[in-house]
């Protein structure tokens, strides 16, 4: 694939693995700066004599910021994520700037990490494996339950949510889906139910709906107080779609029996960086990964080696369709 003319483009919060795999597809007449730097107001100058910036979930895309892109000249934003909501849509209509995300580049790969999450921390691999290495082969504390027979609630049954829902029923279990705008596609692997219900009846309760202003804080204390006691949740979405002090209290008071999550609501001041050798000054976050029953990992659902070539690949077509100035079926809608 070519583009028209020489165009350049500066890439935020760049990893050694996105330079690989979009060096890979990279097209002839494209130039890339790749900063391993988040995008805000601070770091929007780099993108200066760039046509567009290519970011990804915790660059900052508010109206300061999209304002200063537009200045230098930048008017298309591609991101390489499917969800948005660190964009202000109404900024970007206003400054006419193009803008497409990839809505969907493994729904397996999120699904597939939420499933290694929901049995690591049900059969506690990871503690098994630094007990054996230790010569210590006890059992005690490691006690899980069997998956088959169980229930699954799936909060928001659109790509992921479905892709997750066909594996926890290879598992045997008993699916059930809250969705305000379902798909066509569950009714074959369960049932559609109110949200109240599905808090109520699943032993293992994983979310898939976007964040957005109606799902922030879906998981706080009055959903939780509704969720079946000692059930686990699981969150490969967003971190804001949990309140994070609400669901320390659940699991101090051990109504909630597990937690599992691949993003975390402050994740930006953490996460993609390596912090080993730092103080870490996030006392919420150090309260949660003290909890035996907690699980995290550092926003990695997305990480298989064919998703990263189809983010690579879809982003590319993105930016040929703006350059063509055709119709893009991967739009961010309008604000
Ligand atoms: P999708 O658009 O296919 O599905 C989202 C579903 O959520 C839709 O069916 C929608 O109707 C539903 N929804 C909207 N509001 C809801 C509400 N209030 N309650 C319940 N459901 C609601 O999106 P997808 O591709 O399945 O992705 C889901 C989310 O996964 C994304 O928004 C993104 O935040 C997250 N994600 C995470 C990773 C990761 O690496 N952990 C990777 C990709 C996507």
């Amino acid at each position: 694939m070519t583009v028209p003319h020489t165009l350049r483009l500066a890439m935020f919060s760049a990893q050694p693995y996105d330079r690989r795999f979009f060096e890979e597809a990279r097209p002839a007449g494209l130039a890339i700066d790749y900063h391993d730097t988040a995008l805000d107001t601070g770091t929007a100058v780099l993108a200066q004599e760039c046509d567009a910036v290519c970011v990804f979930v915790n660059d900052i895309l508010d109206a300061a910021v999209l304002e200063r892109l537009h200045a230098l000249g930048v008017r298309a934003v591609l991101l390489r994520c499917a969800g948005f909501n660190n964009v202000d849509l109404a900024a970007l209509a206003r400054l006419g700037m193009f803008a497409a995300r990839v809505p969907a580049y493994s729904p397996e790969a999120v699904a597939e990490h939420a499933l290694a999450m929901i049995l690591t921390l049900n059969r506690r691999t990871h503690r098994a494996f630094n007990r054996v290495r230790e010569g210590n082969f006890a059992l005690d504390g490691l006690v899980g339950f069997t998956l088959h027979g169980k229930t699954a609630g799936i909060v928001g049954t659109g790509k992921i949510g479905l892709a997750t829902a066909r594996i926890l029923r290879g598992f045997g279990c008993r699916v059930l889906g809250y969705d305000p705008y379902p798909a066509p596609g569950f009714a074959e692997l369960g049932s559609m139910v109110p949200l109240d219900d599905l808090l109520a009846q699943s032993d293992i309760v994983s979310l898939h709906c976007p964040l957005t202003d109606a799902t922030r804080h879906l998981i706080g204390p009055a959903t939780l107080a509704r969720m079946k006691e000692g059930a686990m949740l699981v969150n490969t979405s967003r971190g804001a779609l949990v309140d994070t002090a609400a669901v320390i209290d659940a699991l101090k008071s051990r109504r909630l029996g597990a937690l599992a999550i691949d993003v975390y609501e402050q994740e930006s001041a953490l996460f993609f960086r390596d912090h080993s050798s730092d103080i870490i000054a996030d006392d919420v976050f150090g309260r949660l990964t003290s909890f035996p029953n907690v699980l995290v990992t550092g926003h990695q659902g997305f990480f298989t080696i064919e998703a990263l070539r189809e983010i690579a690949a879809i982003t590319y077509d993105n930016l040929r369709c703006w350059q063509a100035g055709g119709q893009c079926a991967n739009l961010l809608p309008a604000g």
